[in-house]
């Protein structure tokens, strides 16, 4: 396996406010790798400082390449694909439309696209049924597969996910985390940011967590699973 992201002293700071301090972490070609956090720990901070629209200090390497002075721009044209908290679609744009968007940076006509868009179809059969809606109009669960299909479309080398659970339906959230662990299986590489960690914890090779801006424990997803303290603090369980 080799390096994709390496990740040194990591700093971000809201005026007074040290949201990130010195974190280094790696995630190599692909790896699931979570982050772990609970409300105001740094997670978004990071995934905003990785694909470029916070100022950050400290170093970023992608594929060997410092990515430190890289607009956010040309981090997504490197193929850093980055799903926000919140999922972010175009509500006033049909499920079609918001996948062409996604490849905006990408120099294919429509045509040439159509098989990508057909393959997100296939993993997706609920977002071809809804192909000429609003996107808007979706439920919370369609949207985020919507949101993850379109970053798909960029071709990343790695898929960012803000907490893709956040405020989905139990049995949304397993299909979501299925639909995670198939895009491995299928070559992906994927960082994942999230505050339930249980079943993030399940799929992932291996796992940071992440308390007020530092990295205070690491390990496999597994061992992470079955940490008392992570137990205590992330999984609800005593
Ligand atoms: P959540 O899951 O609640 O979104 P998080 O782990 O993603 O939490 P961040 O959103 O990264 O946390 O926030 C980290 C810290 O930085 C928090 O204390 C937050 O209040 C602060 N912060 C985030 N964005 C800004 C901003 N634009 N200006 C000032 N402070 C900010």
């Amino acid at each position: 396996m080799s390096r994709l992201l390496d990740i040194k002293n990591l700093a971000v700071n809201y005026g007074a406010v040290n949201a990130l301090k010195q974190v280094s972490l790696h995630v190599d070609t692909n790896e699931i790798v979570t982050i772990i956090g609970g409300n105001g720990a740094g997670k978004s901070t990071m995934m905003r400082a990785l694909s470029g629209i916070e100022k950050s200090t400290g170093s970023i390497a992608f594929g060997g390449q410092d990515l430190t002075a890289v607009s956010a721009h040309k981090r997504v044209g490197l193929g850093i694909a980055h799903v926000p908290e919140g999922r972010q679609v175009f509500p006033d744009q049909t499920v079609f439309d918001n996948l062409m968007l996604g490849a905006f940076l990408r120099k294919e006509s429509p045509a040439e696209l159509a098989p990508e868009i057909d393959s997100c179809f296939a993993m997706f059969p609920r977002l071809k049924e809804r192909r000429d809606q609003y996107a808007g109009t979706l439920s919370g669960g369609e949207q985020q597969m919507l949101a993850i299909c379109r970053a798909l479309m960029s071709k990343p080398r790695i898929l960012m996910l803000d907490e893709p659970s956040l405020g989905l339906a139990p049995l949304i959230v397993a299909e979501i985390f299925k639909i995670i662990k198939s895009l491995k299986e299928r070559g992906m590489t994927i960082l994942l940011v999230e505050q339930m960690a249980n079943q993030a914890l399940a799929i992932s090779d291996r796992a940071y967590v992440l308390e007020v801006g530092s990295i205070v424990m690491e390990g496999t997803g597994q061992e992470l699973l079955a940490s008392e303290r992570v137990r205590e603090a992330y999984l609800g369980k005593h």
